[in-house]
Order: structure tokens, then sequence, then C-alpha cells
């Protein structure tokens, strides 16, 4: 399979190129050239098969060309060592916890997926330098990255974080790893990591010194495998009866995950539509309502994951749709939340249902309580779990959250993270004498 730039102004990549190089040439998003549909057979019988089972059928349609079926199934296998079950929460609401893996956030199947294709496509090569992995977060991204990658043989990942801008639960999930993780701290805010990482990727004499590569959700082996997720959550709904016009709400922020369940909808999963729930940052909203793209700063929320001012899969969107706005409205609805929205989502679910939502997976809530209509079932994804947004959560409900056996494990491990101020004259120097 080849893939194609959506600024249609570079060569055709192989899977291999798409996945080292991250983003294209010529700036934009790679989309692989052909959309391979399951058959129908596959959906018959979808809800007797495992997540592992599932997802590599779905890995099979995107990457069996280039990846014999033996290495993909370890890559997947590997990779999905925790479920994503279906829970009801409501009547007509259900919710697809994708917090189950190592850093309780729906990231950890993207990063660790790519980490092991990654790792495949170095063994297949007899690779024997080293890929240096720059990654920008404002906190998840970086804790399910790192954790992807931990121990990965042959590559080293530096997570550029914002001093004192993150929670202390997420700083423990990148700074306590050591060996082929490295935490910079960076005297800034996350716009200046993510500029540091930029400036790294064009800069000359540095990619002459070191392969680099970004594993932000640009990467196609990081967000495609996402698509999982959605295949697995009909198969449950399946089981349950209730697969029959279903709608699923993402809470999106820069709209990777929603772009892989696209992808299964085009693939020929029968989800009737999808609801993207935006918090404050509602570029993608505005979008749907006027037609015009007008990306802005992000302004901060409490369902700070989501903070994205200018979309980055917005191109994979719009290109999936051949830039039709009609066709986009027909298959996606949008809605968007201020942060008092989301703590009253928050406390009256938790009151009502008993279901204790995140600041992420409360908009998705939200999105499915506002957008439902008549004969619908719906299911949003809690991408996070609260225990993640523990003073926020704690805040709003009045009450202690449980912080889970997984994440008190970080939080025992010591601190070690490289200073660095916001000039990239400096990152530079520091990843010379690396
Ligand atoms: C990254 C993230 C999101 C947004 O996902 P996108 O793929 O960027 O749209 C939502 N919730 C949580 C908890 C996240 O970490």
């Amino acid at each position: 399979m080849r893939y194609y730039s959506t600024n249609g102004k570079a060569p055709l990549a192989t899977l291999q190129e798409a996945v080292t190089q991250g983003l294209a040439a010529d700036k934009g998003l790679f989309m692989p050239e052909r959309i391979v549909p399951l058959p129908d057979d596959f959906f018959k019988q979808i809800d007797k098969l495992s997540f592992q089972e599932t997802a590599l059928q779905v890995a099979n349609a995107f990457f069996g060309e280039d990846i014999p079926e033996t290495d993909l199934k370890a890559i997947v296998y590997d990779t999905l060592q925790f479920d994503c079950p279906v829970v009801k929460v409501k009547d007509n609401i259900y919710s697809l916890e994708l917090f189950h893996g190592p850093t309780l956030a729906f990231k950890d199947v993207g990063a660790r997926f790519m980490a092991r294709m990654l790792g495949y496509f170095r063994k297949k090569d007899n690779n024997t330098g080293l890929v240096n992995v720059l990654v920008a977060t404002s906190g998840d991204t970086g804790s399910a990255v790192a954790n992807g990658f931990l121990g990965v043989p042959g590559i080293h990942v530096y997570v550029l974080y914002p001093k004192g801008k993150v929670s202390k639960i997420q700083e423990s999930q990148f700074t306590t790893l050591g060996r082929n993780i490295t935490a910079v701290e960076v005297d800034g805010v996350f716009d200046d990591c993510q500029a540091l990482v930029k400036n790294a990727f064009m800069d000359k004499e540095l990619n002459e010194h070191m392969t680099l590569t970004s594993a932000n959700s640009i990467n196609v082996a990081r967000f495609l495998p996402q698509a999982f997720y959605y295949f697995y959550a009909y198969a449950q709904m399946k089981r349950l009866g209730l697969a029959d016009n279903l709608v699923v709400c993402v809470p999106s922020g820069n709209f990777g995950n929603i772009c892989s369940a696209l992808f299964g909808k085009k693939m020929g999963l029968p989800v009737k539509r999808f609801i993207a729930a935006n918090n404050a940052n509602d570029i993608f909203y505005k979008f749907l309502q006027t037609g015009q793209y007008e990306p802005k700063a992000s302004v901060q929320t409490i369902a700070n994951a989501m903070d994205v001012g200018n979309p980055s899969n917005f191109a994979r969107i719009f290109d999936l749709y051949g830039k039709d706005h009609a066709a986009i409205c027909a298959d996606i609805d949008g809605m968007t939340y201020t942060d008092s929205q989301i703590r009253n989502t928050v406390a009256r679910c938790y009151a009502e249902n008993g279901y204790l939502l995140d600041p992420h997976g409360a908009c998705g809530y939200q999105g499915l309580e506002d957008g439902l209509r008549e004969g619908e079932t719906g299911v949003f994804c809690e991408t996070a779990h609260p225990a993640k947004f523990k003073n926020v959560v704690e805040a709003i409900i009045n009450d202690q959250v449980e912080i889970p056996a997984r994440l008190g494990e970080f939080m025992k491990g010591t601190k070690q993270s490289v200073p660095m101020t916001k000039d990239f004259a400096s990152f530079k120097a520091y990843l010379l004498s690396e």
C-alpha cells in the first residue's frame, strides 16, 4: 500500500517511509491510497470474536500488504494486552472505556502499536542505528508514548513538557521511567515544546547527526490502530442486541481518534453517524456550522488534552470526504462545551447514574444526551480514567477519587528530567551532545 500526502506535493511513500517520516515532505499528512472494505461475513460473526481477533482483521486491511500476517499478529496481540469494555451508563447511553491501558488513557493503543511497528521495521532491516522519537506533550501524549516505547530496542524517546503545567500524576508517568526514555522539562508553555520539536525536525545539521521521528497523531501508525476500538465497540453492542442505529460520540482535540473511526465507517462498520464533542476549542464545531475552517490559538480548559486550536487531523477528514462540507455534515455532528457545562455534566452524571466521568468523557456523554434522536443508541468514548484529573474531578463531586494501583506505582518513582530553556539553540546543542 502506498501513502499520499494531503497536500499532494510529496511523492508517494511506502508504509515504512510514512511511519518513519511522520509528516510528508510537503508538510501534509499521509493517507493510505486505498481503504479496503471488510467483508459482510466479518460483520456477521464479529460478536463472536475477541478484541485481539477483531483488531487483527482490521490491521490486516490497513497493513496486510506490507507486513506478513504472523508479524502483524505479534504486533497487534502484544499491543492489546487490556480490554476496552462497553459499560451501560443509563437508558440508551453506553460508555466505551478506553482507559484500561498502562497509562489509563486511550492513547496507549496507538503509542504501543507504533512502537512495535517501528521495532518490526528495524529488525527486518537489521538496522543497528538508533531512532529518536521526539514528542511534545501537555500531559497524556507524553505518558502514553513513553510507556508504549519503554524498553523497545533501538529507539530513544525524548518527551518535552512544560515545566509546572502538567499534573503531578501525568508528570510521574514519563519522568520516572528511565531506560530509553528522557523527560525534557522546558521552561515555557506547551506551544514552546511543540516549537522545539518542529524546529528539530526542520534542522538539517541535527537530522544529519541523528534519525528523528515524531509520535504525535499525525503518524499513521499511531492514529489508524485506534479504529480497533470502534469495531470492538460495535461487536459488544451487537452482543447486547443494540447494534442498530448506533451513534458514536468522540471527545476530540486533534481529531486523530475520531478520524480512525471514520476510516472504520468507510470500511463498512455499521455506525449510523458520529458526534464530535469539543470543549471550548470549537474550531471543528464552527466548521460544521459555517463551512469555514478557521484555526486559532487554543484556550485552556479543564479537558486539557483537547485544548487544540488547529486540529492536525482536520486535513485527513477533509480529504477523506473529498473536501465536501455537506458530506462531512451527513456523517458527523458537532457539539461544544464550556468548563462550567463540563463540571455540571460530571456532577450530574455521578449523582444520577453513579458513573464518574473525566472532563473529556463528560463532553462525550453530554454530546449524546444533547444529540441522540428517537430510536438511536449512543456510545461515547470515555478517553481517560477520572483519577488522571483527580484535583479537578474531586472539586466537582466533593468526594475522593481513588487512584488505581497502576497510577500509584508511577508516583512512587523518582523524578528524573533534563531542564531546558525554550530557545532552540540550547535544545539543539543538547541533542547534538547526546
Ligand atoms: C488526546 C485525548 C483526547 C483527544 O483525542 P484526539 O485524537 O486528539 O482528538 C481526548 N481525551 C483524552 C483524555 C486525550 O488524552
